[in-house]
């Protein structure tokens, strides 16, 4: 069994921890082991250091010992994207601004994983602040899919996927601002959870655009990422958007039988641009929630279209905003120059990379003082009516289900050079963060090529249990989730 831990999910590996047949160190021994192997054709982490992650694994080994283990975490190990402050480790989101930061404190989230004694594993790679859909616009190297090594993993949290699919990790954090996290979970066939707007705390993540950035959990097993979500879940004094929702125990709710649930397919995510084979896999998918008793139900959510523009409205202008604070005075890159105005604009012309360089510039634009009310404002408005859409659907289904993407993952290159073409292969998630509720992504078939497939279930505010328990009644009959990728 030792030589074959990587292939366990964290549950799994918690079990075993619990009956005392393996050490935390022995698990996190083997994934260092299994990254070692693996790493130089994926390219998923920015950094690790085994070492301060062997202590930890170390000091979970004794509390155990000594009875004091602290949750179902203790001695798993968790990769973060390097987006997520963790004290004293490197944090480059991605960026040669960033490159020899080093974080001065933790995230929330990170607290959280500390106090359930999990151990932190390795800086997972990222587009340049999660700005991106392939990981490409790393600053640092290119993340390559588990899957087939010529095909992206996806972004923006393409490192947190990859590494999970080439069990580099059992778990991993990303986030998620228009789909970094369930876009690169169905290129690489695992499940990942973009949490409703507010319950996760934001403190000590990167900002990129405030009013739809969550952090969420990345697995193998829809399981797996219950548990990451109950460790990191819950009101927080430091994010002001941070909700005291109480927060649900998902995992033991995964296996209670389920009612029959009225599920909405919305008409405009099956139209053109779909990929047939796609399609197919979703259908599927539909089918057997259809044979299990299950209502399916056919709706319009007539604002689709309008999904990217408002989206890349309000992104760009939050990220324009959040980023000014990149002046190259009071974060490490700084241009040697003597001149106020030339060090500010050479450290930004020289730290940040084209993609972001884009998107603050299209921000600014939008924000501008005679387009600010043709621009923003109006996409303000329109946010709202997408808002609307879900809100009206709620009330006759509990879940839409749609594509997490309109297609498999694309060979690397293909889209680099074309930004707009990127930006299109958010269609299917960026609504639901206009809209602020939550949305799964999980395996539900492989193309003709051998690529995964994601199957994305949406539900109303605060419905993450209802979301999981609903894939994992799939899960359990399908083996997508246990395929191993060709390493
Ligand atoms: N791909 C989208 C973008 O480039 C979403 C990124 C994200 O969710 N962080 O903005």
């Amino acid at each position: 069994m030792k030589d074959q831990v990587y292939l366990l999910g964290a549950s799994e590996l918690s079990r075993l921890l619990r009956e005392r047949k393996i050490s935390s160190e022995e698990v996190t021994r083997a994934f260092i082991e299994r990254t070692e192997q693996t790493e130089e054709r994926i390219r998923a982490f920015i950094s690790y250091d085994a070492e301060y992650s062997l202590a930890q694994a170390r000091a979970s080994d004794r509390r155990r010992s000594e009875g004091k283990t602290q949750g179902s975490l203790d001695g798993i190990p968790v990769g973060i994207k390097d987006l997520i402050a963790e004290k004293d480790q490197p944090l480059t989101c991605g960026s040669r601004f960033m490159e020899h930061f080093r974080s001065p404190y933790d995230a929330t989230v990170i607290q959280k994983l500390r106090d359930q004694g999990a151990v932190l594993w390795g800086r997972l790679n990222l587009d340049e602040f999660a700005m991106g859909s392939s990981t490409e616009h790393s600053a640092f190297q290119v993340t390559h899919n588990p899957w087939n090594p010529d095909y992206v993993p996806g972004g923006s949290s393409g490192g947190s996927a990859a590494a999970v699919a080439a069990g580099q990790t059992p778990l991993a954090l990303g986030s998620d601002t228009g789909g970094s996290i369930r876009q690169p979970a169905a290129f690489c066939g695992v499940c990942g959870l973009k949490p409703t707007y507010g319950r996760v705390s934001r403190y000590g993540l990167s900002a990129f655009a405030s009013s739809l950035d969550q952090i969420g959990p990345l697995g193998r097993t829809v399981e797996d990422v219950a548990l990451l979500l109950r460790a990191i879940a819950g009101h927080d004094g430091q994010d002001s958007s941070s909700l005291r929702e109480e927060v649900p125990d998902t995992p033991s709710a995964l296996r209670e039988k389920l009612s029959p649930k009225r599920i909405g397919i919305p008409r405009e995510y099956f139209a053109e641009g779909l990929e047939a084979e796609v399609r197919t896999a979703i259908e599927s998918a539909i089918g057997f929630y259809r044979s299990r008793g299950h209502t399916i139900v056919e709706l319009s959510l007539p604002h689709l279209d309008y999904a990217i523009p408002v989206y890349y409205v309000v992104a760009t202008a939050e990220a324009a905003s959040n980023l000014a604070r990149f002046d190259g005075i009071r974060y490490t890159r700084r241009s040697a120059h003597r001149n106020a105005i030339d060090v500010y604009s050479r450290s930004r012309s020289e730290g940040f990379g084209p993609e972001v360089k884009r998107r603050i510039m299209l921000g600014t634009y939008v924000l501008s003082s005679g387009y600010y009310e043709a621009q923003y404002l109006r996409a303000q408005k329109v946010r709202t009516l997408i808002r609307q859409d879900f809100l009206e659907a709620f009330k006759s289904v509990d879940f839409l289900f749609t594509p997490t993407s309109p297609s498999t993952a694309f060979k690397i290159g293909d889209k680099s050079a074309n930004p707009l073409a990127m930006y299109l292969s958010d269609i299917y998630t960026v609504s639901a963060n206009l809209a602020g509720i939550p949305a799964l992504s999980i395996p539900c078939g492989f193309s003709s090529r051998n690529l995964p497939i994601g199957l994305q279930l949406l539900g109303p505010f605060f419905s993450e249990k209802d979301l999981l328990q609903m894939a994992y009644a799939f899960e359990s009959e399908h083996d997508f989730s246990s395929r191993q990728a060709p390493l």
